[in-house]
């Protein structure tokens, strides 16, 4: 960590709106730093909103690029991008136009935990984001550095806090906003490392952002280093495919978003993936080498489970790791390794990469290389993404120490929503801020939703080392699945946020209704076992003879599905099979049925802490009426949690304490 030094009072070495002889024009409502996976999501949907917004980025040709990986979702970050789907953001209607190989992952396990990923055309992805970017009204696109930010003297009635009322650009021009939000990457004094060679970089072949990272400390932002790193790209013509084992995409592909069938390619027509592995002489080269690779030696923490080669060999010594050989594009020569993220030096790439079976005459295009950056302790950060620090100045993507493109893109949407109704400037006019300020913030839960996990995570928790989600992070995991994130959050995005269509709106409350009255036609059939054996001779049904059996409870078998249940009793059931999604859904509904009684009594349970509303403006370190330890008070006193919910689960904060800031919650109120 780099302590911050800077206290409220040296603000002056930032610049102060009173103090510039600027001009104020132009004036947007929001502006977003950054055009990578957050920002256009954030901008997007600021716009969606009805915000007048500008999104600021060092070049448009850049929007919306892969810095890594080719490829979206996954086990977790599926889920991330079906909910980021239902608030109408762009990711998973991009993927479902640009993929190259689509596939469920975790087929073998329950429908809760599958993981939606494709192999994507990292030129095509970028095309189609930067059309639905340039189209998109009330969006402004301009290219340009931002280095400073303009703030504005603190509001008497918020404590002293400042307020963020723009930016300066690198020329010293300055772009005024009612809130700005900063979605910066890895290009915060960002460092690129090959070997033993390092210099400033965001990525490779563009600048690093250093005055904005300096205007953050002066700030007093606590501010702490994370790396990353990315694989060598392989000429495909120099690679034997023939000798290793193919994988085909799944027929039919299953689209990302809901608001497609299908996606824009056959399965015919999509590229398959190779798997390779590693052997015992990379072991060796990374070993032999370890002298010639700074990134390695670095103690600035990796992403855990994305690791580099030479991690993964220093970690788990003589294994041999898998190597996925996949498609960058339907025209692309370049072939992505995952699972070879490397820093050697780049004549010593080709040397290792030239020793695993397929790759014996491979040739490297562009070598592999780390990046070190900045990255801000996200318990700096409201629920709602707004800072602790600064008024109106948001954070969101990697800048919070998350690591990739699903992760960045669900932290976008949820703070879009958070400006309209915090009145920072989405809704037009200087008035109009006003006017809406007096609506509740869009936050989504833990219970309701994996952003709603991603970003208490991080707000409560912090984090040392790159943030990916996974499955394992959530509580309610049968309750918050990829097939229902519609009924979960559009329905909400629509009402209290307004960053939802009509069209979609509409869609998910007709899902809504078809799937309450499916369950309720499913649960009101009941027949014996006997007689459910005559009808669907394929099931073995084991209950006791003489109870009924409800064709809900048939439906959960295995070898049933709404086809074979519509067959047996074709009225009332056959309607619910001409919508595919429909009866797909109801299967899914029928296998949860139970258990999730119990987990909504959790849930219930949960909610109650999370309705309890800490005080905003309470002084941790100051206050006397309520009995907290020192360290509890610092702890509190840093993360801000919003909720006792949000304080039982920051590390350190003891059951005692809590009870006692309920009881303080308690007669506050
Ligand atoms: P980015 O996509 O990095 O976008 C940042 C944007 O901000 C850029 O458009 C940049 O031009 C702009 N910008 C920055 N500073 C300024 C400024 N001062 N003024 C104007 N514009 C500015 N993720 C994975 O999931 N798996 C991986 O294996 C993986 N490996 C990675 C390897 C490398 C080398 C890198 C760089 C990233 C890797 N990632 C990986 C992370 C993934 O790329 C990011 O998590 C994701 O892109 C973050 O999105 P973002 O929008 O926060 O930032």
């Amino acid at each position: 960590w780099v302590a911050a030094s800077f206290t409220k009072q040296q603000f002056p070495l930032v610049r102060l709106s009173s103090d510039s002889a600027a001009p104020r024009t132009p004036h947007f409502d929001v502006i977003v730093i950054g055009g990578g996976h957050a920002g256009t999501e954030a901008a997007t949907a600021a716009a969606r909103c009805g915000s007048r917004t500008l999104l600021l980025t060092h070049r448009v040709d850049t929007i919306g690029q892969m810095s890594c990986n080719p490829s979206f979702g996954g086990i977790g970050k599926g889920h991330l991008m079906r909910e980021v789907d239902a608030l109408d953001g762009l990711c998973s209607r991009i993927c479902d136009q640009s993929g190259v190989h689509y596939k469920v992952l975790n087929r073998r396990k329950g429908p809760a935990v599958w993981g939606l990923r494709a192999q994507i055309d990292r030129k095509l992805y970028k095309q189609n984001m930067q059309k639905e970017i340039l189209n998109t009204p009330l969006l402004t696109v301009q290219e340009g550095a931002v280095e400073d930010l303009i703030l504005t003297e603190p509001e008497p009635e918020h404590t002293g806090k400042c307020r963020v009322s723009g930016v300066v650009l690198v020329d010293g021009s300055t772009v005024y906003a009612e809130s700005v939000i900063l979605t910066t990457g890895t290009f915060l004094r960002g460092m690129i490392v090959i070997g033993l060679e390092m210099h400033p970089a965001g990525r490779l072949g563009d600048q690093p952002s250093i005055g904005l990272a300096q205007t953050l400390e002066k700030l007093g932002f606590v501010v702490g280093r994370l790396k990353t790193g990315t694989p060598p790209r392989i000429a495909k013509d120099s690679i034997n495919f023939s000798i290793l084992n193919k994988q085909t995409p799944d027929n039919p592909s299953v689209p990302f978003s809901f608001t497609n069938e299908t996606v824009w390619i056959k399965p015919e027509d999509q590229l398959p993936c190779y798997l390779t592995h590693t052997n015992p002489k990379v072991d060796e080269i990374v070993l032999k080498n370890l002298h010639l690779n700074s990134h390695v030696k670095e103690t600035t923490r990796g992403p855990r489970y994305c690791p580099s080669i030479e991690s993964k060999v220093l970690r788990f010594p003589n294994r041999l790791h898998q190597v996925w050989l996949e498609p960058e594009g339907m025209d692309s020569d370049l072939i992505y390794p995952q699972g070879l993220s490397m820093t050697l030096p780049a004549e010593l790439q080709e040397k290792m990469i030239t020793c695993i079976r397929g790759l014996e005459k491979a040739k490297v295009i562009q070598p592999g290389y780390g990046v070190q950056y900045d990255y801000l302790d996200p318990r700096q950060i409201t629920p709602s993404l707004e800072t602790h620090l600064v008024q109106r100045l948001f954070f969101a993507g990697q800048i919070n120490g998350t690591t990739g493109y699903e992760e960045a893109a669900a932290q976008s949407l949820a703070l879009s929503p958070r400006l309209e109704c915090s009145g920072a400037g989405v809704i037009a006019g200087i008035n109009a801020s006003l006017r809406v300020s007096r609506k509740p913030p869009f936050v989504v839960s833990r219970t309701e939703g994996y952003i709603g996990v991603l970003i208490d995570d991080l707000t409560t928790l912090g984090t040392s080392e790159p943030y990916r989600m996974f499955t394992s992070r959530v509580e309610f995991r049968l309750s918050l699945r990829p097939d229902n994130a519609d009924i979960r959050l559009t329905l909400r995005g629509y009402k209290d946020a307004g960053c939802v269509s009509q069209q979609r709106y509409e869609r998910a409350c007709w899902m809504k209704s078809s799937l309450e009255e499916g369950i309720s036609v499913l649960k009101s059939i009941e027949f014996s076992s006997s007689k459910w054996k005559n009808l669907i001779p394929e099931v073995s049904i084991s209950t006791s003879r003489s109870l009924p059996v409800r064709a809900l409870d048939v439906l959960k078998y295995e070898e049933v599905d709404m086809d074979s249940l519509a067959k047996a009793v074709p009225e009332p059931l056959k309607k619910y099979t001409k919508c595919r999604e429909l009866a797909e859904r109801l299967k899914i509904e029928a296998t949860y049925e139970s258990v999730l009684f119990h987990q909504l009594q959790e849930i219930k349970g949960v909610q109650q802490d999370e309705a309890l509303q800490l005080p905003k403006d309470i002084d941790y370190l100051t206050i006397r009426d309520v009995s907290l330890s020192h360290e509890v008070r610092e702890k509190l006193h840093f993360s801000r949690p919003q909720t006792i919910g949000a304080a039982s689960r920051i590390p350190g904060v003891t059951p005692a304490a809590i009870i006692n800031l309920l009881r303080f919650v308690k007669t506050t109120q």
